[in-house]
């Protein structure tokens, strides 16, 4: 089956989703963090709607917009999920202006503010040769987390609803806000959306899939101190800045991001703030493998302990809290949805790849809700700043290759 994506359509969309200031913003007590994010929730509910999908709607308690494409087929299909996320990085976003470059040849592309888009400095851009590059303007980011993603999805219900003879099974679709602030897929309605599994398309290569991720927790200690005059110290001050430099130097040395890739978990000192009196430090624990996650917290409890034993009293409090889980433990009881995206990567004219994901997705919180959900890619390089890009064939890409999932999910072919 060879399929044509309206690219021009597309691209269209793409920018015109571009240009909506979606920044989310953390600690803010609204869903979504920012109006700009239902600003483009309204935009998606006039054109899913205009398109033709069903029980299209933006639910306000959760900030999710979801729509329906009904299966077009009586033969008993699987329902899966489509899910793209509206905000976007804590970059600037304000007056976002996409420039098309056609038939990009690899030339530097100088913005007016002196930035410059070169293969020299960023090799990734060679892959986009002879496609239609999509750039800012340099002073903001674009957007291609996660508006690729959402113009992918777009760009697949069209297809699907102006050819039906591709066969399907019902898909919903879901474009929600504040993944980038890490709490927007708390609140979806898993319930509600109710797919057999799901996607999410964020990030990656076309031809990616990320289904393994991180075991996550944060923990944040204060440290109580005792404060003196300096002259008077000895023997009666307890200094929290020292408690804290004890702590951290306690930990395993080499378990930290910069000693660690592929499988390795790690302890991150995200924040020290300390005075005589107190000190407040918050960490990061990271681990793929939950035996070795749940050791790691652990250890971490356990060196506060010790720790706290010299004292009358303790000094170190902590708080420590699961932030999400490797949604690999769940997907691989039943790796379908896997197969499933191998298959339309593969129908779709690319290699699909699996590599672990060094961070959450949405997918890590609604897979743990009741719907594994892997990630598929959006496209597009060096996200989150001046110098993000895409290009509208890689786009297509992702419409091809659901397109192509959709008929072998309900072809039944894939097992
Ligand atoms: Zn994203």
């Amino acid at each position: 089956m060879t399929i044509h994506i309206d690219l021009p359509q597309l691209q269209a969309d793409f920018i015109r989703y571009a240009k909506v200031n979606t920044r989310s913003y953390p600690g803010r007590d609204t869903t979504p963090s920012t109006p700009g994010q239902t600003e483009l929730a309204k935009l998606l509910v006039a054109q899913l709607k205009d398109l033709g999908l069903q029980d299209v709607g933006l639910n306000p308690a959760n900030g999710f917009v979801t729509a329906t494409l009904p299966a077009n087929t009586d033969k008993p299909t699987k329902s899966f999920g489509i899910i793209a996320h509206l905000d976007t990085a804590d970059y600037n976003a304000e007056n976002v202006q996409p420039q098309v470059h056609p038939n990009y040849d690899g030339k530097p592309i100088h913005f007016d503010n002196g930035l410059s888009l070169t293969v020299e400095q960023f090799p990734a851009l060679k892959r986009y040769f002879g496609q239609t590059l999509i750039t800012g303007d340099g002073t903001t980011l674009l957007g291609v987390d996660d508006k690729a993603g959402i113009a992918g999805a777009v760009a697949t219900a069209r297809y699907l609803l102006a050819h039906p003879e591709v066969k399907h099974g019902l898909i919903k679709f879901g474009f929600g806000p504040d993944e980038e602030i890490g709490t927007g897929a708390d609140k979806f309605d898993a319930k509600g959306f109710a797919t057999d599994f799901a996607y999410t398309l964020d990030n990656g290569d076309p031809g990616q899939i990320e289904y393994e991720t991180f075991n996550a927790a944060q923990a944040t200690v204060t440290i109580e101190g005792t404060s003196v005059h300096p002259g008077e110290a000895k023997d009666l001050m307890i200094n929290a800045n020292t408690l804290g430099r004890q702590l951290d130097a306690a930990l395993p040395l080499f378990d930290r991001p910069e000693f660690s890739d592929g499988h390795e978990g790690y302890f991150l000192l995200l924040k020290f703030h300390g005075e005589i009196s107190d000190a407040q430090l918050v960490y990061i624990i990271r681990d793929f493998d939950r035996q070795k996650f749940d050791a790691r917290k652990a250890y971490f409890m356990k060196t506060i302990d010790e720790l706290n034993a010299p004292f009358d009293h303790p000094r170190f409090k902590v708080e420590m809290h699961d932030q999400y889980y490797n949604m690999a433990d769940i997907i691989n009881k039943d790796p379908y949805p896997l197969r499933l995206a191998e298959a339309g990567i593969q129908a779709a004219g690319m290699t699909p790849k699996t590599i672990p994901f060094r961070g959450g997705t949405d997918g890590s919180k609604i897979t743990y809700q009741g719907i594994p959900t892997p990630n598929l890619f959006s496209g597009g390089i060096n996200f989150h700043g001046p110098y993000e890009v895409v290009s509208t064939e890689a786009m297509g890409k992702i419409a091809e290759t659901l397109v192509h999932m959709a008929e072998l999910n309900a072809a039944g072919t894939v097992d």
